[in-house]
């Protein structure tokens, strides 16, 4: 549906988007994940046709919009700072975008009405906004930019001024929202949690480029790099080099391994998954961990187990138990759980 091919963009000289591709396909959520400055809301200023890019292309269907303005997209935008009018109240403000469009009184009301639905937020028109809770009001922005019908919604950090818990509850609403209009979405945020919550595919911008893209489990089960791996907060790295002559095999700080993965050629990095590790091997090809125990916290489920290895390497596994604090562990790994990043 929408392709974004080879985007190029910057600044003063100073780069910002050196390349970045990628598409969405018929009602899909593709979350726009980087971290702050990383580029994300230029892109979606660019797609939106608010700003041109040096290089590259946005199609729709097949077709370059590059001569199309920006309200001959029909693409929907919202924003983190609502921008709602204060002194309208809820239908005048989820109409603002239609009466842009000349429709008549009648259309106008029915969409409203509509859009209102949607958001579960019927029985709301005449309210003031300035009366609405911080949640509310974002549900209102919703339905202002669902209510043209839009063939593409773009979301920049829609649920950033919301607390943490109200984020949950309401990142979930807006998913199932977004399923149910059909509506192919682009959803920009720099939270992980809030990214793997809404996502059908995760889009990694890093320093200007898609560093990995694919469903939330994909990345999370296979990182392509070790910055994707610290940006999900996956830090059990272990520098690792390939043994000549034993295959399959790795020379680390901690022993030899062994990986899932055919380990490369050369310096490597290897990832331990923290959900990978057992306290006896089930198998003669399991990894052993040594190290001592630093803590153990308890973490819902499990207890995360830090343990200090050689090589000045601190690693965190889930246990279903804590270990003594100050002692010597032994902790087992499956191949599975050793993978090899680029
Ligand atoms: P993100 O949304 O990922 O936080 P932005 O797209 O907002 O990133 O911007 C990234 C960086 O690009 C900013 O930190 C700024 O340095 C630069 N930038 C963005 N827009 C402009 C502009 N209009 N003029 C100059 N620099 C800009
Ligand atoms: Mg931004």
């Amino acid at each position: 549906m929408l392709e974004i091919r080879d985007i190029w963009k910057s600044y003063e000289n100073q780069p910002l988007l050196n390349g970045v591709s990628f598409q969405i396909q018929a009602g899909e959520t593709v979350c726009l994940l980087g971290r702050s400055g990383s580029g994300k809301s230029t892109l979606l200023r660019i797609i939106a046709g608010l700003e041109t890019a040096e290089r590259g292309q946005v199609l729709w269907q097949g077709q370059d919009l590059s001569g199309v303005p920006v309200h001959l997209r029909h693409f929907g935008l919202m924003f983190q700072d609502y921008a709602l009018f204060p002194h309208r109240n809820v239908a005048e403000n989820v109409a603002f975008g239609l009466r842009m469009q000349g429709l008549s009184k009648a259309e106008i009301g029915l969409r409203v009405v509509d859009a209102l639905e949607k958001v579960n937020l019927a029985g709301f028109a005449g309210r003031r906004v300035t009366d609405l809770s911080g949640g509310e009001q974002q549900r209102v922005a919703l339905a202002r930019a669902l209510a043209p019908q839009p063939r593409l919604l773009m979301l920049d950090e829609p649920l950033g001024a919301l607390d943490r818990a109200l984020r949950e509850q309401l990142g979930n609403e807006l998913r199932r929202v977004l399923h149910s209009t059909g509506i192919p979405a682009i959803y920009v945020t720099h939270d992980q949690e809030e990214a793997f919550a809404i996502a059908d595919r995760l889009v990694l911008l890093h320093e200007g480029r898609v560093e990995q893209e694919g469903q939330p489990a994909e990345i999370y089960n296979r990182p392509a790099s070790t910055w994707v791996a610290h940006f999900l907060g996956l830090d059990n790295l272990v520098p690792a080099q390939a043994l000549a002559g034993s295959p399959g095999l790795v020379q680390t700080p901690l022993g030899l391994l062994k990986p899932a993965c055919l380990p490369p050629n050369g310096a490597f990095t290897l990832l331990l998954r923290p959900a990978g590790a057992y306290r006896q091997a089930r198998g003669a090809d399991w990894n052993r961990i040594q190290g001592r125990v630093e803590d153990s916290v308890f973490r819902g489920e499990r207890f995360r187990v830090e343990l200090r290895c050689a090589g000045d390497l601190t690693l965190r596994f889930d246990l279903e138990e804590p270990l003594p604090k100050g002692e010597p562990a032994e902790l087992y790994l499956p191949p599975e759980a050793v993978l090899c990043l680029g």
